[in-house]
């Protein structure tokens, strides 16, 4: 097929990351379908310019930007294709978002099996990304929920995969952070719910220690599991903060499941306290957005996470607590914001924590919010997951802090390495190449370059992160 489209300084447009950490100008191509991917693999091939995918482009870091390239943003490519509401059965163009998603099979009791802390990422991202829920230790990725996808590779094959059918690709694919192809269908197996409800047990950790043997000891025990972790106080208090951790409602336990499975039911206010709209709450935040106004929030909160209780909760407001406050990441101010998330066994996690908090405290560049999870390992070639724990931690941005901040990740890099840890790469900044063969070591990147060439052979697909941690 020979290449329609062309280059235009219309399509020229800067991109950023979810964090507005990151710049990237880009040309801008939005297919409808998949036959103007393959177009614009063309034009690539004839420019000389290199693609990246996008889907919702919430990821925190550079995996979805491509400074001087193209970008592909496939949030066209949103159709719901086919739904089985018998089966739990839904096939997706990989722009639908979760939102789309949960939003049409929830009503007939189903939930897709994992999810993202907000809903607005697209199946394609969370697919090349392999995203993890707050029940990863019990359900695993999203990959493993995957039944099939279909994917348009530079080469220009189209290719089926299923775990047994090219499952080479299957398992590198997802994970691969769209440098391999680009996913065009997704089919996946939602999961049964018999109630709109989740019962959420809510108690305090009082310290580090406290806090990881919460996680383990109660993870086995729930469906689902989540810490938040005052970071901005050390001493004896580190690592304090509250456990939520969740069970679906059975459908005898739920006097009225049909009512609490509709959208009305779900769906999130669109005010808070029923009176500020809730698109102009970041406003409220931006004074807060310093280590003095953080500092407080983190006493408030911790003093209000006391009380041990019991409540029940619809399950889009218990996952995606984050989009309560749209824009939420504007409150950071103009340098936006970096996510570090590392991913420790569970027997180094403690300390290597407690070296990396107390190292953020001294430096006067503490994380705001700390958010811990449980996890476990699975076989994507790109896996972030161990078994043991992740702790995500943000990080404000500002021209002043800039170069302190990336030596200080960086530093963080070596104690994960040392203590066996892993990176997630649609978080992390400042992972380099030489972190990620250590922690991903040679046999797995020899693998994934040898898919590359097969798949890729003119490297048309490269992203600011692929040239980051592979070059
Ligand atoms: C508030 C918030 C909460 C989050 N919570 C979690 C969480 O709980 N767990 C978790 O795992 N992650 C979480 N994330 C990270 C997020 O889920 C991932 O970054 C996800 O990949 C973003 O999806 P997206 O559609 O925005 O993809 P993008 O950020 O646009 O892209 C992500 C990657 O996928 C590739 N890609 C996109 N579409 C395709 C395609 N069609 N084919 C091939 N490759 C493609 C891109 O090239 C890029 O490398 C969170 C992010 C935010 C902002």
């Amino acid at each position: 097929m020979e290449a329609n489209m062309s280059l235009s300084l219309n399509s020229f447009t800067q991109l950023e990351n979810f964090g507005h950490s990151l710049r990237a100008p880009s040309y801008l191509f939005r297919p409808a379908r998949a036959e103007e991917i393959y177009e614009v693999f063309c034009l690539a091939e004839k420019t000389g310019l290199t693609v990246t995918a996008r889907g919702a482009g919430r990821s925190y870091n550079d995996a979805a930007l491509n400074g001087g390239g193209i970008v592909l943003d496939l949030s066209a490519m949103n159709q719901i294709l086919e739904w089985d509401p018998a089966s739990g059965l839904v096939r997706c163009e990989p722009g639908a978002t979760l939102e789309q998603l949960w939003q049409r099979v929830e009503p007939d009791g189903w939930w897709p099996p994992v999810v993202s802390g907000t809903m607005k990422t697209t199946l394609g991202g969370c697919l090349g990304a392999n995203i993890h829920g707050k029940n990863n230790f019990k359900r695993g990725t999203i990959g493993e929920h995957v039944l099939e996808f279909s994917a348009l590779l530079p080469n220009g094959e189209s290719v089926t995969c299923t775990p047994e059918k090219n499952a080479d690709l299957f398992y590198a694919m997802i994970s691969g952070l769209g440098m391999l192809g680009i996913f065009t269908s997704v089919t996946m197996q939602m999961k049964r719910i018999e109630s709109g409800l989740l019962e959420v047990h809510a108690w305090p950790a009082h310290d580090l220690h406290e806090h990881l043997s919460l996680l383990l000891d109660n993870a086995p025990g729930y469906d689902y599991i989540v810490g938040w972790m005052d970071t901005m106080n050390g001493g004896k208090s580190l690592g304090r903060g509250q456990i939520h951790a969740a069970n679906y409602v059975h459908a005898n336990e739920d006097p009225n499941p049909q009512k609490t499975m509709q959208l009305s039911n779900q769906v999130l206010p669109p005010r808070i306290f029923g009176v500020f709209p809730k698109s102009i709450l970041y406003l409220f935040m931006k004074p807060f957005a310093n280590n003095l106004g953080w500092w407080a929030v983190n006493i408030a909160k911790y003093a209000a996470s006391l009380r041990r209780h019991t409540f029940r909760q619809p399950h889009a407001a218990f996952h995606f607590l984050l989009d309560y406050v749209p824009n939420w990441e504007l409150s950071y101010g103009r340098g936006g914001l970096i996510q570090y998330q590392s991913f420790l066994p569970r027997e180094t996690a403690e300390q290597a924590w407690r070296e990396m908090l107390s190292m953020s405290l001294k430096r006067g560049l503490p994380s705001y919010l700390g958010v811990t999870k449980r996890h476990r390992p699975d076989k994507f070639l790109l896996s972030h997951a161990v078994d043991g724990f992740s702790l995500a931690l943000d990080f404000k941005v500002t021209d002043g802090r800039r170069a302190k901040l990336s030596q200080m990740l960086q530093e963080f890099d070596r104690i994960v390495l040392q203590a066996g840890g892993r990176f997630y790469f649609a978080k992390n900044s400042e992972t380099s190449a030489e972190s990620t063969r250590a922690f991903l070591g040679e046999e797995t990147i020899s693998k994934f370059k040898q898919l590359k060439k097969r798949c890729d052979p003119n490297h048309v697909l490269e992203s600011d992160l692929f040239r980051r941690i592979f070059e």
